[in-house]
């Protein structure tokens, strides 16, 4: 079972992702989680990432790719499937990865979209930065993410409807209850 979550920034995306790993034991792969860990690995490529990460933008496909690549490859036999968080972020990058499952012959069962009304989203990241202290939550930089989101990674909420693979589920509603919901939609693949 391979799936993708999509939604904005703030929208509940790794929280949800933790808990449906454990338990359809799903491989979470998380763009963000792993440019964030390059980052503080300080290897060439989070050198290269860290700036754009920094403003709110995309770092480059080929850095994407390459990082997708090597995890899939690092994961495929351990799990049950992959679960996307964060990727894909573009039109580029969701023919990026029919090519890359393609490949290895697999396919996505469902994407999940979290949708969470945009006035909701800069609350909830303003209270991710007191708890975790990420750089790239604050106000400039979520308006930047914000804009990157509506203009680049909505439009795959089409182009998946279109394919018949997306479940719109609220995710202003309590964490646990947000759970429940995908759950039933797990469980009906
Ligand atoms: P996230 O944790 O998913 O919000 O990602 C944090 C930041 O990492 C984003 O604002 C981007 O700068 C970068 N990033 C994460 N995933 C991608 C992706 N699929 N494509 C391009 N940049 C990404």
């Amino acid at each position: 079972m391979n799936l993708i979550l999509l939604g904005p920034p703030g929208a509940g995306k790794g929280t949800q992702a933790k808990s449906l790993c454990d338990k359809f034991n799903l491989c979470h792969l998380s763009t963000g989680d792993i440019l964030r860990n390059e980052v503080t690995e300080q290897t060439d490529l989070g050198k290269q990432a860290k700036s754009i990460m920094d403003k709110g933008e995309l770092v480059s496909n080929n850095i994407i790719l390459e990082i997708i690549k090597k995890f899939i490859n690092e994961n495929l036999s351990k799990y049950q499937g992959f679960l996307f968080d964060g990727f894909p972020r573009s039109a580029e990058q969701a023919d990026m990865l029919d090519t890359i499952l393609n490949d290895i012959s697999v396919s996505i069962n469902k994407v999940i979209l979290l949708d969470v009304d945009q006035s909701i989203l800069l609350n909830r990241i303003i209270k991710r930065k007191e708890e975790e202290g990420r750089k790239d939550d604050n106000e400039d930089v979520l308006k930047s993410r914000l804009d990157v989101y509506f203009t680049q990674t909505q439009p795959l909420i089409d182009y998946y409807s279109k394919l018949k693979l997306l479940e719109k589920v609220d995710g202003t509603k309590e964490i646990i209850q947000v759970n429940q919901d995908i759950n039933m939609i797990m469980e009906a693949i």
